[in-house]
């Protein structure tokens, strides 16, 4: 008897949950596919999905959930496709690799994954951390925690000495010698290994280090890292799992080669010269940019004792330029992806990158198309996210004010919406609540 209770009743909210629907009337709807807003427009919501958008502001029926949004500038919820979501910058972080566990990095990591989302990225591409950030993945795809829909790469793959070699800066007796499972790879073999590695983890995606870091122990920030030979076992390899390519590179050579292997996407891009420019876009190479980031290292540099004294001069001479690069490549026609590296500066900022983009010419829709219907297709998911279309998964950011006029709108984000779930609506975080 109690159990046929039970199965009614849940079979009855069942019924319910299927049949209400949620009414968004959008004063300005942005929809990531057309460059113009439209006034007045209503988008209803079913389940996960879009159901239709239609202008006018529609009368509800019996059941239906209305959320006013009359007053905001409403768009399809922001992707990132360039986080780190298991840690974030501070004046210890160099020796926090010493003292941190995986658990230490998990629970931060919860915190910088749901801030993310309240501040509108519903979307992210994580692109290396410890492995923690496909654990993060999992518990927010199961409900557990709150934050972004989460692509990642797990670790970085590196060579030996290269950024993102986990040991690099270590005294001799604790740096031992990482191989393919760490994501360390010398030669093609190694490489093959190490994405087949990041298969088994359960990653979504190979990111490779291609050239220098700023912000690693070691004196280049620049040269390449990986040979031709490495780079065309890594992306073949990568194919075979349907895995896409993104690589870390700031210097010419480094960027050239990573693209004439056929990598996805070429994040930072700081030194492109004109040639891998017009390589980019024969390629059809995606350019994601991360100015937040660069100008972020570059404002730390100038804390005295903030970064050891191999990573400064780094952080002063590659971070200002990005800015200037993105610029020049936009005018090019290089295809942008939006993407901020969060976590090399703090989680929440990321609207920033919009701010930085237009002060570099770009168009504010153009800025807003990069963050929704561009990134989704870098992703190659554009039949599902990236625009307010009948059928395509519920995900949005309103913010208040008009973001083509002013920009700096897009940091007073006022609703996001998740899976058709609503995480934040005016000042109220709703991340706890049931919808
Ligand atoms: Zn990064």
């Amino acid at each position: 008897m109690k159990k046929t209770l039970i199965l009614l009743f849940s079979l009855c909210s069942v019924v319910t949950v299927m049949a209400q629907r949620t009414i968004l009337h959008c004063g300005t709807l942005i929809d990531g596919v057309s460059d113009k807003p439209r006034q007045q427009m209503t988008v209803i919501i079913e389940g996960k999905k879009i159901s239709a958008v239609q202008p006018g502001y529609a009368t509800p029926a019996a059941g239906d959930k209305v959320i006013d949004l009359k007053n905001q500038t409403v768009m399809p919820g922001w992707m990132d496709m360039h986080v780190h979501l298991e840690a974030e910058t501070n004046k210890n972080a160099y020796t926090e690799k010493f003292t941190q566990n995986p658990a230490d990095l998990a629970y931060q990591s919860v915190r910088y994954a749901e801030r993310t989302l309240m501040t509108g990225f519903t979307t992210v591409r994580d692109l290396g951390g410890t492995g923690v950030n496909i654990a993060l993945r999992n518990a927010i795809n199961k409900g557990l925690i709150v934050g972004p829909r989460v692509f990642t790469a797990g670790k970085s793959i590196a060579t030996t000495g290269g950024h993102a070699d986990p040991t690099n800066g270590f005294s001799r007796a604790l740096m031992g010698d990482p191989g393919p499972e760490a994501g360390v790879a010398n030669g093609p073999d190694e490489c093959r290994k190490a994405v087949r590695q990041a298969y088994k983890n359960g990653s979504d995606l190979i990111k490779i280090t291609a050239t220098g870091g700023v912000l690693s122990v070691a004196k280049d920030g620049s040269s390449p890292q990986f040979t031709d030979e490495e780079l065309a076992a890594i992306v073949s390899t990568a194919k075979d799992y349907n895995f896409k390519v993104a690589a870390h590179a700031h210097g010419t050579e480094g960027i050239k080669r990573a693209i004439r292997a056929g990598v996805n996407s070429i994040e930072h891009g700081t030194l492109m010269d004109e040639e891998a420019m017009n390589l980019a876009i024969k390629h059809g190479t995606w350019y994601v940019p991360t100015i937040t980031a660069g100008r972020s290292v570059a404002d730390s540099a100038r804390i005295p004792g903030y970064y050891p004294d191999i990573v400064k001069p780094k952080a002063e001479a590659i971070g200002p330029q990005i800015q200037v690069t993105f610029g020049k490549a936009w005018k090019k026609g290089v295809k942008i992806a939006f993407g901020t590296d969060a976590g090399v500066y703090m989680h929440g900022s990321n609207w920033l990158e919009f701010v930085y983009m237009v002060e570099a010419g770009m168009p504010a829709m153009d800025a807003i198309k990069s963050a929704t219907i561009k990134a989704a297709e870098l992703l190659g998911m554009e039949s599902q996210l990236g625009s307010v279309e009948a059928g395509k998964i519920a995900d949005f950011t309103a913010v208040d004010g008009d973001p083509l006029k002013d920009i700096q709108a897009m940091g007073k984000v006022s609703f996001v919406m998740k899976d058709g779930l609503i995480f934040k609506q005016g000042t109220a975080n709703l991340a706890s609540v049931k919808n």
